[in-house]
């Protein structure tokens, strides 16, 4: 499915067309990912096994080493990663009120804000506990116990209102969140700051790669994990004072040979969408699911049950 671009980016110079055009793509390829990765849904969906929680512990109470603390031999192989219970994993992008100019498939990508709160609400409102990707990956190597009713919150591509919109509502709830960030907007109007970036990373979120300027992994050759992978990490290593060891793939689009080369620029995780997970390699194919902004709270939870 096909959409215009957001309005709000109207305004853009020339100096940001190659993003913009970059970020076109995204979110027409995003679209089409995620009505693809719809019917996929069922397809890796874990056992009927409960997650092993540890009571009502809250994230305070749980483990939140880095992946450096478990060495190797400590972890699971790809079959006993594969067959823990999946951690629900939410996706969102803009949270913003929809606009005329919103095309139909946009407004997967765009949740309006009191549906936004209504939806984390929800969350809190069921006794979901935010973790965050240390506490997901001692979960899934090491089986470490995870507060109850765990649950991630993303977000992807550096929009501003997650900034001033999402960290408020989470705030309210207590709830943490990891930002993946494309660094090319980094600064633009409507996009967030360095400077918001390091007060998130500061406020107890996780600051993710989302590369540059959001091409698709997929086509990457040579000198493109430099300017893709390796320099936007950096980058955000800098702004944060944090090592960034957490990536997702734009569009959602991967395959294995990018692997190696995520591994390689430090990476411990990365994040696809809906779709069914590599066999070989779970911890780099871990699963989200778009949090649209058609779903109402009831919608949001139903999907979440079924998801995953
Ligand atoms: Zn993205």
């Amino acid at each position: 499915m096909k959409f215009t671009y957001y309005p709000l980016l109207a305004a853009a110079t020339i100096a940001t067309l190659s993003a913009l055009t970059a970020c076109n793509d995204a979110k027409t390829a995003t679209a089409a990912e995620n009505a693809a990765s719809a019917t996929a849904i069922a397809v890796d969906s874990a056992s009927t096994a409960t997650i092993t929680t540890a009571g009502n512990a809250t994230a305070a109470d749980i483990s939140t080493g880095s992946p450096a603390t478990i060495p190797a031999s400590k972890r699971a192989d790809a079959a006993a990663i594969l067959a823990r219970p999946q951690v629900p994993i939410l996706c969102y992008h803009q949270i913003r009120d929809w606009r005329a100019k919103d095309s139909k498939g946009a407004k997967d990508y765009i949740v309006p804000v009191e549906q936004f709160k209504a939806q984390i609400k929800m969350l809190a409102d069921s006794g979901y506990h935010s973790i965050l990707p240390d506490q997901l990956f001692a979960y899934l190597t090491t089986g470490a116990p995870l507060p109850s009713k765990p649950i991630m919150l993303t977000f992807d591509d550096t929009d501003l209102d997650q900034f001033t919109v999402a960290r408020p509502t989470l705030d309210k709830y207590g709830y943490k969140a990891v930002y993946f960030v494309m660094t090319v907007s980094l600064g633009r109007p409507n996009y967030m700051t360095k400077a918001q970036v390091k007060q998130l990373s500061d406020e107890g979120n996780v600051i993710g790669s989302h590369t540059w300027d959001h091409h698709n992994v997929k086509k990457y050759q040579g000198q493109d994990w430099v300017t893709q992978i390796e320099k936007p990490t950096k980058q955000l290593e800098e702004i944060t004072g944090k090592k960034i060891n957490y990536f997702a793939y734009p569009f959602g689009l991967w395959n294995p040979e990018a692997f190696p080369e995520l591994k390689k620029r430090g990476m411990d995780a990365a994040f696809v969408l809906a779709e069914k997970r590599d066999q070989q390699d779970p911890l780099f194919t871990i699963r989200r699911i778009i949090a649209s902004g058609y779903w109402s709270p009831r919608t949001l939870h139903n999907s979440i049950v079924q998801s995953f």
